[in-house]
């Protein structure tokens, strides 16, 4: 389901932020990305879903070779690929509702699938009765969980996100961390680049550590093996 070989990408202004990364995920896996700040955590996690493109090398995601991916197909290939940010990224003037259902909308789903669908994972985060909020009247904990529901809302193969808890306090990351377990027990990738000890060394699950561009350890049940 993703594939990389012998990746690099060295960004415009000359920095290379990886380097020769060799990596196999499985559809279903549960993988976090761990390293120091600037090790290319983001650079390898954004490399997956075309928002960042890679230097050399080859990636296959889903069965799409993303050398030969033409920029208007890249729709397609996001399509499968629900996304989760630190910062949530929700569009501030629109409801819960509607910030959701905006994943779907740009796919031409009919309104009565739209709304079952929306509702749906307003369960599953359990947020249904904040559906006619506007962002800024939840707390960051429930704007993540919003953040999720909109990823999750087209029924993705894999979900990645990046520090989705690096702005909640622990209560509220355990709280997202448990929805993530579900998303991944229904089949569903879950990549997650983290800076939480406590997360990875407590729900124990595969362990990528990048360091300086390059892959330095890769565990079935790994550690997070740094002390911050
Ligand atoms: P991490 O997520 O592990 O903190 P990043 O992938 O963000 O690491 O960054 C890896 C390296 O690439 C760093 O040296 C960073 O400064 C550099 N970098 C990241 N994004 C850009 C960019 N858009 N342009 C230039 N350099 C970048
Ligand atoms: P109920 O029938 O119990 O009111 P619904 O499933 O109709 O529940 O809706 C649950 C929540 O989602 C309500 O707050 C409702 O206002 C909101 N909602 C439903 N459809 C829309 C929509 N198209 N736009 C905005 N909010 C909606």
């Amino acid at each position: 389901m993703i594939e990389m070989k012998d990746v690099n990408k060295t960004y415009p202004n000359g920095v290379t932020a990886l380097q020769g990364i060799d990596l196999s995920i499985a559809q279903g896996e549960f993988v976090y990305i761990v390293g120091p700040s600037g090790a290319g955590k983001s650079t390898l996690v954004g490399m997956m879903f075309r928002e960042e493109k890679h230097t050399s090398g080859s990636i296959t995601i889903n069965g799409i070779d993303l050398n030969k991916l033409k920029e208007r197909k890249v729709p397609q290939l996001r399509r499968n690929i629900g996304v989760v940010y630190q910062d949530f990224k929700l569009l501030p003037r629109l409801t819960v509702y509607e910030n959701i259902a905006f994943a779907l909308e740009v796919l031409e789903e009919s309104p009565k699938n739209i709304k079952k669908r929306v509702m749906e994972v307003l369960d599953l985060v359990k947020l249904k009765n904040k559906a006619r909020h506007i962002p800024d009247q939840l707390s960051g904990g429930e704007q993540q969980r919003v953040s999720i529901a909109r990823a999750i809302v087209n029924h993705p193969k894999m979900m990645i996100a990046d520090e989705p808890t690096g702005n909640l306090d622990p209560d509220t990351s355990w709280d997202i961390m448990q929805i993530f377990e579900e998303i991944n027990a229904k089949g569903t990738t879950v990549i997650m680049a983290t800076h939480s000890k406590e997360i990875v060394n407590t729900i124990r699950k595969r362990v990528i550590a990048v360091e300086s561009g390059r892959i330095v350890r890769d565990e079935s049940r790994g550690e997070y093996g740094y002390e911050i």
